[in-house]
């Protein structure tokens, strides 16, 4: 991660090191101009699996099946794997 430094504006690299909190101030000294300053991490959200989903879009629907049970009965239904609807399966 990079910040950059609110004295110099040069750019200062923090590493991650999987023992910071959130959430909580921390400290570091500008390695350009020799001030400290602080801030805090909020890590960001990573995103994933991003994909086309033509559903939403006017298209199909993309559906896997999967089974449940409904009412003591195995059911089969399926789920679309853009929008997540779910329908039993006629
Ligand atoms: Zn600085
Ligand atoms: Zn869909």
């Amino acid at each position: 991660m990079k910040v950059n430094c609110p004295y110099c504006s040069g750019e200062i690299r923090i590493e991650y090191e999987g023992e910071l909190d959130e959430d909580e101030c921390h400290a570091r000294e500008c390695r350009h101009c020799g001030k400290t300053f602080s801030y805090r991490l909020c890590l960001s959200v990573e995103i994933t699996d991003v994909s086309q989903a033509p559903c939403l879009n006017d298209g199909p629907h993309t559906w896997q099946p999967f089974r449940r049970v409904i009412r003591c009965n195995w059911v089969n239904m399926q789920r679309c794997k853009h929008c997540g609807i779910e329908e039993e399966v006629p």
